[in-house]
């Protein structure tokens, strides 16, 4: 995909904005640490785009970056952050659970960024369950697969598979060497155009 236009445009706090329902969203979730936005940048190919749950700033909050004018990537803060204390934590989770249940757009792909040394950890795992509710298609890109050989990695996929089930498409990824990025607009290309079929087939019902 040839990205012309990668730039952030709104940072969201819970309850202050409404948003075109119209603009397909893809929602970026992941612990911190797990190369959320490493993987961001190197998805749209610009360094420096998305911050690090480490850096301090924008990272509390929910940020939008607007994609050639016709895709809403969305950053939602890193979770498990472990210098945080216990009230920040949930008022991020807060702000996360709202996000996740309480918006709505007409087409919304949920991205969970997993450290694929680490697998699949307990915070995780509650965002899957909430994510499966929603019934929003879900990939999960497992991250810095660079740190492993291939039978770790195949070993990972498959523990990840095991988890999810169907549920979720998995793409071996890696920030640093890109691996998989060709793949995430692959993926994310064919969801829209099986929602785009579903949706015809709506109208015509
Ligand atoms: P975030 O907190 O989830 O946004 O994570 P960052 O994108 O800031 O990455 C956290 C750390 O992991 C940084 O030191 C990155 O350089 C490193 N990192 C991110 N992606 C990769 C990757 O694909 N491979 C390797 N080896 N390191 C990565």
């Amino acid at each position: 995909m040839l990205i012309k236009k990668a730039e952030f445009i709104w940072g969201v706090v819970k309850d202050n904005q409404p948003w075109p329902v119209n603009v397909p969203q893809i929602a970026f979730y992941g612990r911190s640490n797990a190369g959320k936005s490493s993987s961001i940048n190197a998805i749209v190919g610009r360094n420096g785009l998305a911050k690090s749950s480490s850096a301090p700033g924008k990272t509390r909050q929910i940020n939008f970056f607007n994609i050639n004018d016709n895709l809403y990537f969305v950053d939602l803060p890193g979770y498990g952050y472990a210098k945080m204390s216990k009230v920040e934590k949930d008022k991020l989770q807060d702000l996360i659970f709202w996000f996740m249940c309480d918006t709505h757009v007409n087409m919304r792909v949920h991205v969970l960024i997993i450290d694929a040394k680490l697998g699949i950890q307990e915070l995780d795992r509650e965002i899957i369950e909430l994510l499966y509710r929603s019934q929003e298609p879900m990939i999960i890109l497992l991250n810095k697969t660079d740190k492993l050989n291939q039978s770790e990695i195949a070993k990972t996929l498959g523990r990840t598979r095991l988890e999810v089930g169907d549920n979720a498409h998995i793409i071996p990824f890696s920030a640093r060497t890109k691996r998989g990025v060709i793949e995430f607009w692959k993926v994310l290309n064919e969801i829209k155009r099986t929602k785009k079929a579903s949706d015809n087939e709506g109208v015509s019902a």
